[in-house]
């Protein structure tokens, strides 16, 4: 510790004003738990609940909770993805491990994989950064589909006019 820093007490906060230029932060108390309105649908059994729509950097942290179990979706990623198991368990017919409650996952660029939830799992939710894209494939990589930070934002604001919340709730989690 240099001689300066012992001056100041150590609960002063910074005193500086932030750039000018920087983005307010983001809070979402009880961010499982809260509103059944603000998880946005995919299917009768998946939803997901944005926590950050990162447009500027292209990615999204969200949490995926599915209600049923089988095969959710193959898809292959360009960027590395972050997963860490809120609820249930999981895993993926290319691997042998399995993601379980309180763990943490990392899925390098390159991975193309097949998500299963397993029949004693009634609920499984896990928080994802998922970073660039989301591209569905076929068994042998043919593109059926994409998700990206857009097309989850468009999702969001659908949802979200539909159950009365307004399309502009999502803004809240936009950067
Ligand atoms: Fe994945």
């Amino acid at each position: 510790m240099s001689n300066q820093d012992q001056e100041y007490d150590p609960r002063m906060p910074y005193q500086l004003p932030f750039p000018l230029d920087a983005q307010e932060e983001i809070v979402v108390p009880n961010a499982a738990t809260s509103d059944e309105r603000i998880w946005v649908p995919q299917t009768e059994t998946v939803s997901f609940r944005p926590l950050c729509l990162n447009r500027s950097q292209g990615y999204w942290m969200n949490l995926l909770r599915v209600r049923q179990s089988g095969v959710l979706s193959r898809h292959r990623h360009p960027q590395g993805v972050h997963g860490f198991v809120l609820k249930g368990r999981w895993h993926y017919l290319e691997h042998d491990w399995v993601a379980e409650e309180g763990g943490y996952v990392y899925e390098p660029p390159g991975e193309t994989h097949t998500l299963v939830v397993p029949d004693d799992v009634k609920e499984m939710i896990t928080y994802f950064q998922v970073n660039g894209m989301m591209v569905y494939v076929d068994p042998y990589g043919k593109v059926t589909g994409y998700e990206d930070v857009f097309t989850k934002i468009e999702m969001c604001r659908k949802h979200y006019e539909e159950v009365g919340l307004g399309a502009d709730y999502v803004d809240q989690f936009i950067r």
